[in-house]
């Protein structure tokens, strides 16, 4: 096909992430990835500020990983992992309690980070139904959070970019503390903690889990909180005995400085959910991990098993692949890379710092944020950038970078100015 023919077929018949089918967004068709570049079918070449959504953290077309899933595709891409195992999915399973903290020691694979939200959810509300406390149901969570699009996922995204209003028929209520106002780095002010202490003591008789993302809050604002925060939520929900549901699907792999976010705050979560840069940005996976006690819990219980069993379950394709990825990873420096990687962040977005129309500039070990006071005119913002040959998508108030670990400095570079550029023209949008 060329160009043309894709970009028609495109805008007659194609939904694209949030997208409206009348009032179209231009789409730009891509031919290849190599690395940290996008070809463009107009022989224009990018360079990937994004990661494809935090996933592509080795670059495109890595040799390790195609060799990993070439080899894979030979044996065998898929079988049913009902009554059936096999050693793609176990060196995974191996690898991600070995990675993660010690009460984290049974994994359920599933197909993508909203449904390894909804499993993580149907795992607390089970447990405590099988330990004779079904009016322990309901979640809580932080504003300015983001699990994605599901139902119960999107019943704990921030109520207001979440669209909470648009499903209110239907989505359970949930219960919301502020967004920390502390910044990562800082110490937790007993005013910011006091609100979400009185909320989980307050309605712990209801409670089945608190869910947050640990450190970063992703696509519900780019925000960076404290690892203090995150202890004292720890430490509330041991006392009030709700679970702590830790979704890392984001900040998974490294992304913050540390392999996992949770790191930071030196504490463990009872379920932890992992997908995105799991394989890479290859191929689609998540995982749920869970405590014995959590695991233990479900199984003692009626009806004794846990409810959920995808059709892609432990696909051993996507298993191959992710452990080609964790491999390669942890088989360099990552996080002397990833220091790398913030140092170039912060010296190259710093002159964006006190610019007209700019509220906050933050970087934290492979994020790069530019907040604006006002929307960014996405379209036309996007359509500068490309020119300037990055491939950065903003939304909202946020320009944002979060490159694949393999960007070179010079790469960094470009990236950072041509943000700074856009930035600089942002009055006259
Ligand atoms: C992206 C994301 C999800 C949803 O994952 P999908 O694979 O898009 O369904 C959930 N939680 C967090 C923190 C995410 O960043």
């Amino acid at each position: 096909m060329d160009s043309a023919e894709i970009l028609a077929i495109d805008q007659a018949h194609a939904w694209h992430p949030y997208t409206s089918t009348i009032d179209r967004d231009p789409v730009y068709p891509v031919r290849s990835a190599h690395g940290c570049r996008l070809e463009l079918m107009d022989g224009r070449e990018l360079i990937d500020g994004m990661a494809s959504w935090w996933c592509a953290i080795h670059g495109y077309n890595h040799p390790v990983l195609n060799q990993a899933a070439r080899d894979q595709l030979d044996r065998m891409s898929h079988v049913m992992f009902g009554g059936l195992t096999h050693e793609p999915a176990m060196r995974l399973v191996r690898s991600l309690v070995d990675l993660t903290p010690e009460p984290l020691q049974h994994v359920f694979l599933c197909d993508s980070g909203s449904v390894a939200v909804e499993v993580a959810i149907k795992m607390a509300l089970q447990f405590w139904i099988s330990g004779g406390r079904p009016e322990k149901h309901r979640l809580m969570t932080i504003r300015s959070g983001y699990h994605g699009d599901t139902f119960n996922a999107m019943s704990v995204c921030d109520p207001l970019t979440g669209m909470h209003h648009l499903f209110s028929r239907v989505l359970p209520s949930q219960i919301f503390a502020p967004a920390p106002l502390g910044r990562f780095g800082e110490p937790c002010s007993p005013e910011d903690i006091a609100p979400f202490a009185e909320l989980i003591e307050r309605h712990r008789g209801e409670l089945a889990a608190v869910i947050l993302e640990p450190i970063v809050q992703g696509a519900g604002g780019m925000r960076f909180y404290g690892a203090d925060y995150l202890g004292q939520v720890r430490a509330l929900c041991d006392r009030f005995d709700v679970l702590l549901i830790a979704d890392e699907i984001a900040t998974g792999f490294g992304r913050t400085g540390r392999l996992f976010a949770c790191e930071h705050a030196g504490i463990s979560p009872d379920i932890l959910t992992l997908g995105k840069a799991l394989t890479g940005g290859y191929l689609t996976l998540a995982a749920v991990l869970s405590s014995r006690r959590v695991a233990q819990g479900i199984s003692s219980g009626e009806p004794g098993v846990f409810m959920h069993g995808p059709t892609f379950m432990g696909n051993p394709l996507a298993c191959a692949v992710a452990n080609a990825s964790i491999e390669r990873l942890l088989s360099g420096d990552w996080s002397a890379n990833i220091r790398r990687i913030e140092t170039g962040l912060s010296s190259g977005l710093a002159p964006c710092r006190g610019r007209p129309g700019v509220a906050d500039v933050r970087v934290l070990g492979g994020i790069g944020v530019v907040e604006m006071e006002r929307p960014v005119p996405m379209r036309e913002t996007q359509r500068r950038l490309v020119e300037r040959g990055v491939w950065v998508r903003p939304f909202g108030r946020l320009i944002y970078l979060m490159p694949p670990y393999i960007v070179s400095d010079r790469e960094l570079g470009v990236l950072c100015e041509a943000v700074v550029q856009v930035v600089a023209e942002s009055p006259n949008l």
